[in-house]
């Protein structure tokens, strides 16, 4: 089997805040597979460490005001075209991010407000008929 897993899952250090999401599950996976990883948020060109993000009325905002949709949609891009390359079985993505979110995400509110909806490249690689699931799916 392939697996294509967002990066910071595998213990690379590209969340926003310099660290990663480490999960022996996926790193299990990864043991076991063929795995292709991707940071969706590195891909579109955004740097880490960077300031957080949230998706608000459908349009991706950093905490300082400033509007990245463009980068973050061009990162979905990248990973929509990797995963064409590659045609993974399946997609694990990181909980509840912008990019990566499967099922829930923040609200747009920098609040800690969950509300449910994906991330923009999950919901892109969904669209294009990619099998996705949220991390916290794993049995
Ligand atoms: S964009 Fe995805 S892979 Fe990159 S740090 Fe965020 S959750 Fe992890």
């Amino acid at each position: 089997m392939k697996i294509m897993v967002s990066a910071c899952l595998a213990g690379e250090n590209c969340k926003y805040n310099g660290g990663n999401n480490r999960n022996e599950k996926v790193l299990q996976l990864i043991a076991e597979n063929e795995t292709v990883t991707v940071c969706p948020e590195q891909l579109g060109g955004l740097p880490t460490p960077r300031i957080p993000s949230e998706i608000r009325n459908g349009i991706v905002t950093a905490k300082d005001g400033r509007v990245v949709d463009a980068e973050f949609r061009a990162g979905a891009a990248r990973c929509l075209e990797i995963a064409i390359r590659e045609q993974p079985d399946l997609i694990i993505l990181q909980s509840r991010s912008p990019s990566c979110g499967v099922r829930q995400r923040y609200d747009g509110t920098f609040s800690g407000t969950l509300t449910e909806g994906l991330g923009v490249a999950a919901q892109l690689l969904i669209e294009n008929g990619f099998h996705v699931v949220d991390v916290e799916e794993l049995g």
